[in-house]
């Protein structure tokens, strides 16, 4: 049998000449699934990995299912601005030459301007919750006139931070007709909360989570906040020429701190979180996406949906807290089968998170040394002695030393250290003394210049040779 094309489910011509124009040949495996049981109006909660092709899984049904009338007929949620505005110009593209008006509305955008384009009658809205629900309050969007609802990243949807919203909507939407959640990752609690939401839903769901992660090329480096920036270095210099890369970060003011390091080492980039003006925000993701800028430092805003298709490189320059964020930031990479990488920055006190998220999704994610610089390359930053990085649970840092239990004593030792270094016995930990070598844990406030004590002084006649065992 050979594989199903989009030609043999008869869709409006519009649509299948759009697809056929935009080159897409075959169904992707959600849009299989998916959009034969939508165009039959039934609610569906969708999963499928990132980049495999939901927009479009939600997108032709909803077009279908919408005429040029001037009235609302559909509305999609998104989280962000950005992803809004994407999933817009999908449906545009897909909706070829049928003529919906499709209208985005979120904030940061001129209201009285919005407001009049509402009025004008539109078909189709996507946007975000909290301009929405304004330019409901305001009259401008007549919820109860809507009857396909569809939340894109449904899980973030339905979090927390935007449920009392995606509430609010709801329960506005008095002849809603279907509804349609679509996501990466659906954690069982949204799963459980979709209940209220939906009737008899078809679920499009993968048994085995491992297969929901993208083919992607996950490393980990275990490095201290002292260096994360040498150790960018390293990738950043080992990228190709059409390569692109995008850093997380976990809040807006490290973002804004990364970028100017950046700059500040000669490596331009560009930034992007929440707190920019939406005209700016709009413009730097444009420019990212025209390969204008190489590489964008960012925060979540940009960790969902967005679909980049040159980003080779995504770092974890701190690691997330949530497993599902850690997925959907990679799969900003490795879009529709392309390959990519990741890298995530593991301080030592952060083993354990990385663990959890690779246990979470069953997935490989091997800590390295982070790449060797290539041939003639420069380091951005330099290495440095991470104290806080190579200390114990204890503060303790263990120094070796080339000396035998023949010339020493634990005592000797310890006497002798205190005594050249005038510090405090507290400073001086465990000491343990071996055939040929011995160790001393040194606090590490002391440790640095314990070290160079050590090394410009003899113990009865014999260079110790300090060096910090990790
Ligand atoms: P997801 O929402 O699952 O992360 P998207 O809907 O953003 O993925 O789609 C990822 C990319 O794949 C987009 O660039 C989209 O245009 C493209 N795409 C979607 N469906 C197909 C298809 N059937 N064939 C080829 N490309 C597709
Ligand atoms: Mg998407």
């Amino acid at each position: 049998m050979s594989p199903p094309k989009f030609n043999d489910w008869g869709l409006e011509a519009c649509i299948a000449d759009a697809v056929a124009s935009m080159g897409w040949d075959e169904p992707t495996e959600i849009q299989l699934e998916a959009i034969p049981v939508a165009r039959a109006g039934t609610d569906i909660v969708g999963q499928a990995r990132t980049g495999s092709g939901k927009t479009a899984a939600f997108g032709i049904p909803i077009i279908e299912s919408c005429k040029p009338s001037g009235k609302t007929q559909a509305l999609v949620l998104c989280p962000t601005r950005e992803l809004a505005v994407q999933v817009a110009e999908e449906i545009g593209a897909l909706q070829g030459s049928k003529g919906l008006t499709i209208e985005t509305v979120y904030g940061g955008t001129d209201i009285d301007k919005q407001a009049k384009l509402l009025d004008k009658g539109v078909d189709l809205i996507v946007g975000t919750p909290g301009r929405v629900i304004d330019m409901s309050k305001r009259g401008h969007i007549h919820l109860s006139e809507i009857g396909i609802f569809c939340l894109d990243e449904a899980d973030r949807m339905l979090d927390m931070g935007f449920f009392p919203d995606v509430l609010w909507v709801v329960e506005k939407m008095t002849n809603r007709r279907q509804t349609m959640l679509f996501s990466a990752t659906f954690p069982q609690e949204v799963l459980d909360a979709s209940i209220e939401f939906t009737k008899d839903p078809f679920h499009v769901m993968s048994e085995d989570l491992e297969v929901e992660v993208p083919e992607i090329d996950q490393f980990a480096i275990k490095v201290g906040r002292l260096n994360k920036m040498w150790a960018l270095g390293r990738i950043i210099s080992n990228m190709g020429g059409e390569d692109q890369m995008l850093i997380f970060t976990n809040t807006k003011r490290m973002v804004d701190m990364l970028y100017e390091r950046l700059e500040r080492h000669g490596v331009k980039s560009s930034s992007l979180h929440g707190d920019m003006p939406q005209n700016r925000r709009e413009r730097i993701l444009e420019s990212f996406r025209d390969k204008k800028s190489r590489i964008m430092v960012a925060t979540d805003v940009a960790a969902r949906g967005l679909d980049v298709d040159g980003i080779t490189h995504v770092v974890n320059y701190d690691l997330p807290d949530e497993t599902e964020v850690y997925v959907h930031r990679i799969g900003r990479t490795g879009r529709m089968g392309r390959s990519g990488q990741s890298w995530s920055f593991v301080g030592g006190t952060e083993m354990g998170l990385l663990d959890k998220i690779a246990n979470t999704w069953g997935m490989r994610i091997p800590v390295v040394d982070a790449p060797e610089l290539p041939e003639g390359g420069k380091e951005m930053a330099k290495l440095k002695d991470d104290w806080d990085e190579i200390s114990d649970s204890f503060g303790m840092v263990t120094v070796k030393l080339s000396l035998g239990k023949e010339k020493a004593s634990k005592l000797s030792l310890a006497d002798w250290i205190q005594k050249e270094a005038r510090v405090p016995e507290v400073a001086i930990g465990e000491i343990s003394i071996g055939e040929s070598e011995s160790t001393v844990e040194v606090h590490v406030k002391k440790a640095s210049y314990v070290i160079d004590v050590l090394k410009s002084r003899q113990f009865h006649g014999i260079s110790l040779q300090p060096s910090i065992l990790n």
